[in-house]
C-alpha cells in the first residue's frame, strides 16, 4: 500500500488569543479523525504561524506545542500581514510534508471540508480550492463588498477563483514550483492558479467568527484588492492608455468647437465649460499618474529583493534544544504519531 500522505494544516494567527484556545482542539481533532480513517499519516501536524501578534498568541502556541506534539508553531519576527504569514507557513511545511491545507484560525471556514479536500488530493488533484457557498452569517455589507471584490479582481485581469479565500489544499509538489515565484508583493489567491497543475474545488458554508474581531475592515479589503490587481495584472495601465486616447479625441473635438465659437464671437459664454473640462482632465490625469505610480512603486520594492518573511522562533527548535540539553537529541517536529 502506498504510504499515506503527511498533512500539515497551516494557520496564520494575528492577535488571536481569544479564539485560538477554542479552535486549536478542533484542528487537532480533525487531524486525528483523518488519520483514524486512514486518509493521512499519523505524522501530520497543525502548524501555527504567529504573525507578530501583540497579545498572548505566541505563548498560547508554545503551550499547545508542549501539550501535544502535533501542534507546532513558527513565529514571524514582526507583523507582516496575512498573506506573508501563510506563505511563511507553506514554505516551512513544503519539505516536511506531502500536502498542506491553509486555513484561518477563527473557525469561520468549515474544517469538515478538509475530508473532501484530502479525497480530491487522493483522486489526483494537486490543488483544491475551498469555495464559500453561502455568506449568510456575514453582514450584508461584508458580503456585498467581498463579492464586489472578486468581480473587480476578475474584471481587472487578476484571475481569482470566485468566493475562494485562503482555505485551500496544496501539495508539496506544487509548493516546490511555487517557491520559484519570488515576488515580494504577494497575493496567494491570484498566484496559486498561475502555477498550474490539476485543481478542484470544494464548497463549504462560511460561518461567523468564534471569538475576537475581523482584521479585515473595508480599508484593508480595498488595499488587498488593489494590491492583488496591481501585483497580478497590467490591465489598469491598458485601460489608462485607452482613456487617454478617448479623451484626446474628445479634446480635439472641443478645440474645434472652441475655435468655431471664437470665430463667431461668443467666447465668454464658454468659460464654465472650460473650467469643467480642466477639472475633469486634471482629475483623470492625477488618477492615471497615481496608478502608474503604484506599478513603479511595486517595481521598486521588487528590485530590493527583501525577504518576504523572517521566522524568529520555532516551537520544535525550542524543544530540540531542551532535548539536547537533557542528552537525548531528537526531532520533535517529526516523531510524534497520532493517538485517538
Ligand atoms: N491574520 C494574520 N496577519 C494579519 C491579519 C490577519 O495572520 O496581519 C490572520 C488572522 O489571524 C486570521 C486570518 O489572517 O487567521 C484572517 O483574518 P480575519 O479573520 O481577521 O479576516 P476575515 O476573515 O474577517 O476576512
Ligand atoms: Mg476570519
Amino acid at each position: 500500500m502506498e504510504p499515506r500522505p503527511i498533512l500539515w494544516i497551516v494557520i496564520p494567527c494575528y492577535n488571536e488569543e481569544q479564539v485560538l484556545p477554542l479552535t486549536a482542539p478542533l484542528f487537532l481533532h480533525k487531524l486525528q479523525q483523518l488519520a483514524a480513517v486512514g486518509k493521512i499519516s499519523e505524522n501530520s501536524r497543525v502548524l501555527f504561524v504567529n504573525d507578530g501578534s501583540k497579545d498572548k498568541t505566541w505563548e498560547i502556541i508554545c503551550d499547545l506545542a508542549k501539550e501535544d506534539g502535533h501542534f507546532i508553531g513558527i513565529c514571524q519576527s514582526r507583523n507582516r500581514g496575512h498573506q506573508n504569514a501563510v506563505l511563511a507557513g507553506l514554505m516551512e511545511a513544503k519539505n516536511r510534508c506531502d500536502i498542506t491545507i491553509s486555513i484561518d484560525c477563527d473557525g469561520q471556514d468549515d474544517i469538515n471540508a478538509m475530508d473532501e479536500m484530502v479525497d480530491k488530493y487522493l483522486e489526483g488533484y494537486e490543488i483544491v480550492y475551498g469555495v464559500r457557498s453561502k455568506r449568510e452569517t456575514d453582514t450584508w455589507f461584508k458580503r456585498t463588498t467581498a463579492e464586489g471584490f472578486y468581480k473587480l479582481m476578475n474584471a481587472m485581469g487578476a484571475e481569482v477563483v470566485y468566493n475562494h479565500a485562503d482555505y485551500r489544499l496544496i501539495s508539496s509538489r506544487v509548493l516546490d514550483q511555487f517557491a520559484d515565484f519570488e515576488e515580494v508583493n504577494i497575493f496567494l489567491r491570484g498566484m496559486v492558479p498561475l502555477v498550474g497543475f490539476p485543481s478542484a474545488t470544494v464548497t463549504y458554508e462560511r460561518s461567523a467568527r468564534l471569538a475576537g474581531e475581523s482584521h479585515y475592515p473595508l480599508r484593508k479589503m480595498i488595499a488587498l484588492a488593489f494590491n492583488g490587481i496591481t501585483s497580478l495584472s497590467v490591465k489598469p495601465i491598458n485601460l489608462i492608455t485607452g482613456f487617454g486616447v478617448l479623451f484626446s479625441l474628445f479634446g480635439i473635438m472641443l478645440m474645434i468647437w472652441a475655435i468655431v465659437g471664437a470665430i463667431l464671437g461668443n467666447t465668454v459664454a464658454g468659460w464654465a465649460s472650460t473650467i469643467c473640462i480642466i477639472c475633469l482632465l486634471g482629475g483623470i490625469q492625477l488618477i492615471s499618474l497615481g496608478i502608474i505610480g503604484q506599478y513603479i512603486g511595486k517595481t521598486y520594492l521588487e528590485t530590493k529583493r527583501r525577504p518576504r518573511y523572517i521566522i524568529s522562533e520555532r516551537t520544535w527548535e525550542k524543544s530540540e534544544r531542551r532535548w539536547i540539553e537533557a542528552g537525548q537529541a531528537g526531532d520533535a517536529g517529526t516523531n510524534t504519531t497520532l493517538k485517538e
